[in-house]
């Protein structure tokens, strides 16, 4: 295969990935079903996100991103690597997580050729593009799905945790501006956004934010803020898991049209004390307990990204157990009601 000149010569994989992909031999409590990849370059990102180890301003270390390790490899063995695992069925999607620099829209569109011309898989990108030529660059290279985080659910936070204040080059209502644009480029629904609850945003503003983006075409993808040594946010608790689990209930009632963010009630700390459904209907979707899965793009499963495998786990990246759902009723204060 003749070698695209602009390749970069290597690339961090997630640990879980890299054994997926045969670059590592270990086992696995909860495989990724999605190779988790990411721009490599000497040094940080030019970004600033305080929950992020790879911030500019971090000393964080350089080969994490949440909790989760990223070692480098060749790029050539990795590409290898994805064919080996597409074929075996073994991953259904690679996911490209970006750092900020100037060249990371050129790397980008050549890992996609490059990927697409070793392996019939789909493929997403996760990106800060800083214009549409960007987007453009990306969906012409092939590129299934783009992901552009807004993380924080509200403006303040957004400028506070990424934005001016955090010596981020972000703004809200650019973000939110390039998201609109990356559905008039790429379609409805195969746009995401990542948005991480705990950064201090209460469940009201977190479900408000929500519906905006289903609204505009974006499937919002949730994560548990997860504090990183060395970061801005090192020293903030994680959400509540009865917090994370009304908002992932909330999610799923929206982006599977049940129920809209106007039919919910909330307390006077914005806590959600009606989901604006039957008790019956509500009932029936926790028994299915599709909503505690992790969400994101079809086949993203982010084995332990935000959390421990031995719990308490924020996102299921794979079928519950009943053990599982048990402690999810407790949780949720169910117990009674669904046995
Ligand atoms: S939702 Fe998952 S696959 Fe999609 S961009 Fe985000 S991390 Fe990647």
């Amino acid at each position: 295969m003749k070698q695209q000149k602009e390749l970069p010569k290597k690339i961090r994989v997630s640990t879980g990935s890299a054994i997926i992909l045969g670059l590592l031999k270990a086992k696995l409590d909860a495989a990724p079903t999605t190779a988790y990849l990411m721009t490599y370059r000497e040094g940080k990102c030019s970004a600033n996100c305080g929950f992020c180890s790879q911030a500019r301003k971090s000393y964080g270390k350089a080969d994490m991103l949440s909790r989760v390790s990223w070692p480098v490899f060749p790029t050539e063995h990795v590409l290898n690597g994805i064919e080996k695992a597409a074929k075996k069925g073994r991953i259904m999607r690679v996911c490209l997580q970006a750092l900020n620099y100037p060249e990371v829209f050129t790397d980008l569109t050549a890992l996609t050729k490059a990927i697409r011309q070793k392996a019939n898989v789909k493929i997403s990108i996760s990106c800060q593009p800083l214009n549409t030529e960007n987007i453009i660059l990306l969906a012409n290279a092939g590129v299934e799905r783009i992901g552009i985080p807004l993380d924080a659910a509200t403006k303040a936070l957004f400028d506070k945790v990424k934005g001016e204040s955090a010596g981020g080059p972000y703004s809200w209502t650019t973000q939110l501006k390039l998201l609109g644009e990356a559905v008039s480029i790429f379609g409805k629904g195969k746009v995401s956004t990542h948005l991480i609850v705990g950064l201090g945003e209460s469940e009201q503003e977190m479900v408000e934010t929500i519906q905006r983006c289903v609204d505009m075409g974006v499937l919002p993808a949730l994560f548990a803020f997860t504090p990183i040594a060395g970061t801005a946010l090192e020293d903030k608790p994680q959400p509540p898991i009865q917090t994370y689990r009304r908002i992932q209930i909330a999610r799923h009632l929206i982006v599977n049209r049940v129920a809209r963010y106007e039919d919910m009630h909330f307390d006077a700390n914005g806590c959600i004390i009606d989901f604006g459904i039957a008790e019956q209907t509500l009932l029936q979707i926790v028994k299915i307990n599709a909503p505690f899965l992790t969400s994101g793009c079809p086949d993203c499963n982010r084995p332990y990204y935000n959390e421990k495998p031995r719990g308490p786990l924020y996102n299921y990246p794979k079928k519950l157990t009943e053990k599982e759902f048990a402690l999810i009723q407790e949780e949720l204060g169910l117990k009674e009601a669904l046995f």
